[in-house]
C-alpha cells in the first residue's frame, strides 16, 4: 500500500520531470522522435539529415553549383554573381535552410527555446572543423535588427548566432558596429529587386572608427537573396572597410531537391 509520503514523492517526482521536459525535451524537434540524451534537441538520425553545404558552390556568394554547369573549378562564379556582384567579398552557409534547419533555427528565433543553442554550437564546431581558417583575423559583427523588432522579439537571434561563430572560430566579436535605422517590412514574400529596395539605407555604421580597414564577418540566421547582407556589406565598405564576409546558419536555395 502506497504511503501519503510515497504518494508526495511520486507528484513531485512526476511534476519535476514535466518541468525537465519542458526545459529539456524528450522527443527530437524536427521528427519527434525519441531522444535519451537530455541535452540534445534532435535526434542522430535528424542531425545527419542537415545537409552542410559543401564545393562545389559559387566562390563568391556560396551557392551550392548546379552540376549541369561544366564542373566548376575552385574559384567559379555564379550566374548572379557575374550579373550583378554582391557588395560582399564571400558568403558561406552552414547548410539548406529545409526542415531541420530550419525548424531548429524557428525553435529559437520564434519559440525562444535558448536550449537550441548547444545543438546549434556542435553544428558550428563540426562546420569550421571541415573549413579550418575560416575568416582568421576577421572580427565577427551580428547583422542589426530595428529595435522595434528587438523589442517584440526579447532578443536577437543574429547576435546569438554570432556569438557562437566567435567562439567556435576564436575571433574578436563586436556586436555595434551597425545600426539599424529603418523599419523593413517583411520580405518573405518580395522578390529578388523588391528586397533589395526594401533593405536599402538600412543600416548605419555606429562607430565608423571601429570599422576602417577592419576585415569583418557578417553573421545572420538565413541567407535568402542576400539582399540584408549585401546592404549590411555595402555600408560598412563605404565606411572604409577592409573585406566583408557572411556566414549564416541557413541557405535558401531555390529548386533544391528538384534541379540540385
Ligand atoms: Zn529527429
Ligand atoms: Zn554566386
Amino acid at each position: 500500500m502506497q504511503t501519503v509520503f510515497g504518494k508526495i514523492v511520486g507528484s513531485v517526482l512526476r511534476g519535476f520531470r514535466k518541468i525537465l521536459d519542458f526545459v529539456f525535451p524528450q522527443n527530437c524537434i524536427s521528427c519527434d522522435g525519441e531522444i535519451r540524451d537530455v541535452e540534445h534537441f534532435l535526434c542522430a538520425g535528424c542531425k545527419a539529415d542537415i545537409g552542410f553545404i559543401r564545393q562545389p558552390h559559387c566562390f563568391r556568394c556560396g551557392v551550392p553549383a548546379d552540376l549541369s554547369y561544366a564542373y566548376p573549378h575552385e574559384e567559379f562564379v555564379c550566374g548572379v554573381c557575374r550579373q550583378s556582384p554582391y557588395q560582399f567579398d564571400q558568403a558561406r552557409s552552414l547548410g539548406f535552410y529545409d526542415t531541420v534547419l530550419r525548424t531548429t533555427i524557428h525553435h529559437f528565433k520564434y519559440r525562444r527555446q535558448m536550449g537550441v543553442l548547444p545543438e546549434m554550437d556542435r553544428l558550428l564546431e563540426k562546420y569550421f572543423e571541415e573549413n579550418p581558417g575560416f575568416c582568421q583575423g576577421f572580427t565577427v559583427s551580428p547583422v542589426p535588427l530595428h529595435f522595434s523588432k528587438m523589442k517584440e522579439r526579447g532578443f536577437d537571434q543574429a547576435f546569438l548566432i554570432a556569438r557562437q561563430v566567435a567562439r567556435a572560430l576564436k575571433l574578436p566579436l563586436e556586436g555595434g558596429l551597425l545600426r539599424r535605422i529603418k523599419a523593413t517590412s517583411p520580405q518573405a514574400t518580395m522578390t529578388r529587386t523588391e528586397r533589395a529596395r526594401n533593405i536599402k539605407g538600412a543600416f548605419e555604421v555606429n562607430r565608423p572608427e571601429l570599422v576602417v580597414g577592419k576585415n569583418i564577418l557578417l553573421v545572420d540566421d538565413v541567407f535568402t537573396t542576400g539582399a540584408t547582407v549585401n546592404e549590411a556589406a555595402n555600408i560598412l565598405k563605404k565606411n572604409g572597410a577592409g573585406k566583408v564576409y557572411v556566414f549564416t546558419l541557413g541557405r535558401v536555395v531555390v529548386g533544391k531537391g528538384s534541379g540540385l
